[in-house]
């Protein structure tokens, strides 16, 4: 058993939103500066810088769970890790396949670039990535269970984006053992679930600016769910830094 330290909501240049300083190495060299031992990359609705960044984090040491962003037509923000890239590509082109076919304005939103390892520009995806996809919240969920995925309600004491701030409630339909809280006080809707903490950084300073600590006997999805239910001396702790 070990205790890693984890930042897993980090976004890349390729979100509109993200600074284009979110390099693959930008981002491995913050999270190894703050002690980081596991990140994982979400950036909205696509996970196609994952392998790159990945490659990256493995070089320098440092765990890795894939991961996106999901924007659902609830204006939801649901998470989902995922233990290969395969599995996290699969669903992240089903995703794609739901977003509109509305074309990114970088003047005012931010340019969205894939690049590689050495920060060179392999393209620029045109297609805006901060919307939401035509599926619903119950549906995404679904989907991302299907392709063994982690799905976990992103920031869900924000206003803006957020399971409780758009629908006010959980749905009964869907099942979330682990969600993830910005502030410092854990809604009373949260129940028993696990609470996760990131930094959501869209910038290099802002990672591990909130972490949390899963204790585990290795980073995978399976082992964080055992963490969630407390199995085996697992946990997860999260905090404000
Ligand atoms: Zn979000
Ligand atoms: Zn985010």
């Amino acid at each position: 058993m070990r205790s890693y330290v984890a930042d897993l909501h980090i976004h890349s240049c390729l979100s509109p939103c993200g600074s284009l300083r979110m390099s693959p190495q930008a981002i491995v060299d913050a999270a190894v500066d703050r002690g980081i031992d596991v990140i994982a990359l979400t950036d909205h609705n696509t996970c196609e810088m994952g392998p790159v960044v990945a490659h990256t984090a493995k070089k320098a040491g440092l765990a890795f769970l894939y991961g996106i962003e999901i924007q659902t037509r609830e204006e939801v923000h649901l998470l989902a890790y995922f233990n290969d890239a395969n599995a996290c590509n699969a669903l992240s082109e089903e995703v794609y396949a739901y977003l509109p076919d509305v074309r990114n304005d970088p003047e005012y939103f931010g340019d969205q670039v894939v690049v590689d390892e050495q920060d060179n520009i392999i393209r620029t995806e045109e297609k805006l990535l901060l919307n939401s996809i035509a599926l619903s919240l119950e549906d995404v969920t679904e989907r991302v269970r299907a392709h063994g995925g982690l799905p976990v309600p992103a920031h869900i004491d924000r206003g803006a984006f957020s399971l409780l701030g758009q629908l006010g409630f959980f749905p009964e339909t869907t099942v979330y053992p682990i969600v993830e809280v910005w502030g410092a006080t854990v809604p009373n809707e949260c129940g028993q679930r696990a609470i996760l903490r990131s930094s959501d950084a869209h910038e290099p300073e802002q990672i591990g600016r909130r972490t949390s600590v899963l204790t585990m006997e290795r980073v995978s999805v399976e082992e964080i769910l055992l963490a969630a239910a407390g199995v085996g001396g697992r946990s997860i702790r999260s905090e404000e830094s």
